[in-house]
């Protein structure tokens, strides 16, 4: 999540040399590897072959693998396809559990954003973007602590209205709201310097707590060290209940992408989400959808 501060302005509009230097933006032609189109505001082919791009592994730096992600038949089943009775099913889970709407973005009964900064005549929110925080960066200590350390877990340094993305999962798996999922809101240099105003409420964003540590053999602040496994059990659920809450306000399920992914090949491109399993995260989503079924 580099250039934090920046980028936070950048979202709200607000010029400043860094994230204020717009490269030209280029509607006419498709965006990046996944070839994003600014005029009908989706990358190229259907949902599930935007997700197969999008979802490509992050390996450190940034590099993404050339070859399209490998998706569980799970996950790729539900892709872009109407959600059902998903809703009815979400209300009662929560209610059972007493999850409060913060904690899954919002009111399942309201709507999500739409593009175009809440353009009525433009789709809503299409995709759900998974980031890590890379936060706390931990310089050139050797280990990781734990992932029940209070330094990992501590959401309130994300808070406040110039918030960097929607929601905020920690280590434990509990949230901090930055923007309800019906906020327009821009965290990747795709939205911000590339497609411009247009993207504005087209990409929901979720932050994964992780930890970054110094690459000894890289620049000064490098953040290039990320632990491994790179997220939790309890990151996994939560963020698949929170796909699962932003799909049922879709109507139908959302495409996953990461945030490397939108910004590959644009200057200034993050390098997260880090060792972000798949698998694992399809296994959380099947796992919620067994319980709701139930
Ligand atoms: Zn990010």
């Amino acid at each position: 999540m580099r250039r934090r501060s920046l980028c936070a302005l950048a979202a709200a509009g607000i010029a400043l040399a860094g994230c204020a230097f717009f490269e030209p933006f280029e509607a006419a032609r498709p965006i990046g590897p996944c070839g994003f189109d600014a005029a009908s505001l989706q990358f190229d082919g259907d949902a599930l072959a935007q997700a197969r791009c999008l979802l490509r592994p992050v390996a450190a730096g940034g590099v993404l693998s050339p070859a399209p992600a490998v998706l569980p038949d799970s996950l790729a089943a539900l892709i872009g396809q109407p959600v059902g009775d998903l809703k009815p099913q979400l209300r009662r889970y929560l209610a059972a559990r007493h999850i409060a709407d913060a904690a899954i973005g919002g009111s399942l009964d309201a709507p999500l954003s739409r593009a175009r900064d809440d353009d009525p005549a433009s789709p809503a929110a299409r995709y759900l973007v998974l980031h890590d925080t890379s936060t706390p960066w931990l310089g050139d200590a050797t280990t990781f602590p734990p992932d029940d350390d209070p330094a990992l877990n501590a959401l309130a340094r994300f808070d406040g209205p110039d918030a960097v993305a929607h929601v905020f999962v920690n280590r434990r798996g509990e949230t901090l709201l930055g923007h309800d999922f019906g906020i327009p809101w821009r965290a990747t240099q795709l939205e911000t310097r590339r497609v411009g105003v247009a993207a504005r409420g087209l990409f929901l964003h979720v932050e994964l707590a992780q930890p970054r540590r110094r690459d000894p053999a890289g620049s000064a602040r490098n953040d290039r060290i990320a632990p491994l496994p790179g997220f939790t059990d309890a990151q996994y659920a939560r963020a698949a209940l929170l796909y699962a809450a932003a799909s049922a306000r879709r109507g139908d399920w959302l495409i996953p992408a990461f945030h490397a992914a939108l910004d590959e090949g644009i200057a200034g491109a993050h390098d997260d989400p880090q060792h972000f399993e798949i698998a694992r995260f399809a296994a959380a989503l099947e796992r919620l959808r067994d319980t709701l079924a139930r």
